[in-house]
């Protein structure tokens, strides 16, 4: 169940809607290239004419004069091809730009139901691989299609201008071209599409076993891993071996067709010289165009060989933003800060539903604890509290508001959920914090590191909330990148939080006092605490007993403890040990 690729149709209108951003751009690169093409037409065309007047007697002033139009022409050339360099690449890394963060924006929107169902590897390799692949194409590919297909076009008909005849002999490698193309084109999209996805493939097999390498270890997995390894290898060798041959047998009916035209023009032009049906000069501006032409058409079909790899990523980076959205905001507003989960169910595979009919009516303001075995659903209700994933089926509601009816920058100043994975950002800490608040004042992020009792290390840090955290910056450590995490939180304020074993990462003591400065700041805010250290329980106004995807028993602390159930074996056996 991988992610969508988007088919040739969407990925052209989606192209041409992105260039269509850019036309003033566009058209200005193909102007300042077009006039630098002509320019550097100009030079066969003069040193034909130079030939004719040496041939048919001239003086050496004609010769000299000649010689300094010459040279101001190569100095205009010159000129114009930077300037149509400078514009084109600009222009390609603004395209580049723009497409990334369309991306960007897409992939952090998508409904994580799919993408786990998909696995991270397809949507990292989406991210890298093909992002990377388009990269070169935008950057160098664009720019370079629009100043080599310019060219080729100017000196065709430069060299009708010149001369028809003889013009003729240019002809005779397109025939070779337009099989060894098409017959390339046919095969070549599917094949880099092949490619990419065993590329993605062996993409996820490797991030799995190295993100899980305890795992694998723990059950003796390593061959098997290895096995699916080596069979994603050979795969991904499989595919890169089809499109290398491809590429081999056109490169080489490529070359054949490009040293046609320069033998065509001179034995052809040799014949009509001799019959006086041209000049000498026309003939010698018509082989140096067949030259001069040569690299530009190479180079042209090279960027159509690296259009295709591009076209395959594209679909595949298009194709992200045809996942279905899992919710579409009603408009509704919700009028009061009060959560209610009605008949919760929910199924990762369908079929298998591991929450079953939960019902949880939150107090506003009120701390509850959600305690229970491991795989008995809480991180699934937290999930569906916080609005993750629509329920399968019944509803959380916010103010009668289903949570998946918001939209979600909405969601999130009512519900916010912190877990234990959480991500230290490449940027300065206060980068970090402002993700969450982006006009929080210095004093402001610094007391919400307070809340999290993190000004300890936060004080030691010699440049305060402009160090520079995350991979290649200060290491934060798992509890420290925790404390950042739940800073945020502090700062994004919505009424209702749902911490999922959120201080997991600190020492019992540290978490405790944590949670302790937490719901000072906390006051009049509604915290759902998943839990798996009782005293968070033994602190909560209200305890929830989760067992097989029901809520099984809920009350006060000390009501559960003297009802001698569930939770007061559990309360017993922690406290023995
Ligand atoms: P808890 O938080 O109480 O440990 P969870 O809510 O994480 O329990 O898990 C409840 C059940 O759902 C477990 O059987 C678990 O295997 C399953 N589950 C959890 N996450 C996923 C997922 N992403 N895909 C499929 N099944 C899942």
């Amino acid at each position: 169940m991988l992610l969508p690729t988007a088919d040739a149709r969407t990925v052209r209108t989606r192209s041409l809607a992105l260039l269509k951003n850019y036309r003033g751009q566009l058209a200005r690169v193909v102007i300042v290239q077009a006039l630098a093409a002509v320019a550097a037409l100009a030079l066969p065309w003069l040193l034909g004419d130079l030939v004719d007047a040496v041939a048919t007697g001239t003086t050496v002033a004609f010769v000299n004069r000649l010689g300094l139009v010459l040279v101001g022409v190569v100095l205009v050339q010159s000129l114009l091809t930077r300037f149509a360099h400078r514009d084109a690449m600009i222009l390609g890394e603004e395209i580049f730009a723009r497409l990334r963060e369309d991306f960007l924006a897409t992939v952090t929107h998508l409904p994580l139901s799919t993408v786990e169902r998909a696995g991270t590897g397809d949507l990292i390799g989406r991210t890298t691989n093909d992002v990377d692949r388009i990269q070169w194409m935008v950057r160098f590919g664009v720019p370079r299609v629009l100043v080599t297909s310019s060219t080729i076009l100017l000196t065709v008909v430069a060299a009708l201008l010149a001369s028809p005849v003889t013009a003729l002999s240019l002809l005779v490698g397109i025939p070779i071209i337009v099989v060894a193309v098409r017959r390339y084109l046919r095969v070549a999209t599917p094949a880099y599409l092949r490619n990419s996805e065993a590329f993605a493939r062996l993409n996820g097999v490797l991030t799995e076993s190295v993100e899980h390498a305890t795992t694998v270890d723990a059950l003796g997995l390593g061959r098997r891993r290895r096995r699916i390894t080596d069979r994603a290898i050979a795969e991904a060798w499989d595919t890169e071996v089809v499109t290398l041959r491809m590429r081999v047998s056109l490169f080489f009916w490529l070359g054949v067709s490009f040293m046609l035209p320069v033998a065509a023009a001179l034995l052809w032009g040799a014949w009509l010289v001799e019959r006086d049906a041209v000049t000498l000069g026309a003939v010698t501006t018509i082989a140096l165009y067949a030259m001069q032409v040569r690299p530009h058409v190479s180079e042209l079909l090279f960027w159509v060989d690296e259009l295709q790899v591009a076209l395959a990523s594209l679909s595949r980076i298009f194709g992200v933003s045809l996942v279905e959205p899992d919710r579409a905001a009603s408009g509704a507003a919700p009028d009061d800060e009060h959560i209610e989960a009605r008949k919760v169910r929910y199924a990762y595979r369908a079929g298998t539903d591991v929450l079953h009919d939960v019902d949880l009516d939150l107090v506003p303001g009120e701390r509850l604890a959600v305690v229970g075995p491991s795989g008995a659903g809480k991180s699934t209700l937290g999930r569906m509290l916080a609005g993750i994933h629509p329920p399968t089926g019944g509803s959380v509601t916010v103010g009668e508001v289903p949570l998946v009816d918001l939209p979600e920058e909405d969601l999130r100043s009512h519900v916010a959920l912190v877990t234990q994975e959480h991500h230290v950002f490449v940027g300065t800490l206060a980068d970090n914090l402002r993700l969450a608040r982006p006009a929080a004042s210095p004093e402001e992020m610094r007391q919400a590191l307070d809340a999290v009792d993190a000004l300890g290390w936060f004080g030691r840090l010699e440049k305060g909330l402009e160090t520079e955290v995350g991979s290649g910056g200060t290491e934060l450590t798992p509890a420290q990148a925790q404390q950042v995490a739940l800073a945020r939180l502090v700062l994004l304020d919505p009424h209702t939080l749902v911490l999922d074993e959120a201080t997991s990462l600190l020492d019992p003591r540290a978490a405790r006092h944590l949670e302790r400065s937490l719901s000072a700041v906390l006051a009049g805010r509604t915290v759902v605490a998943i839990a798996h250290r009782l005293h968070t329980a033994h602190d909560a106004d209200r305890v929830a007993v989760v067992e097989d995807g029901r809520i099984v028993e809920l009350g006060p602390h000390e009501d559960l403890v003297a009802a001698e159930g569930e939770y007061a074996a559990l309360w017993h056996s922690w406290q023995q040990e």
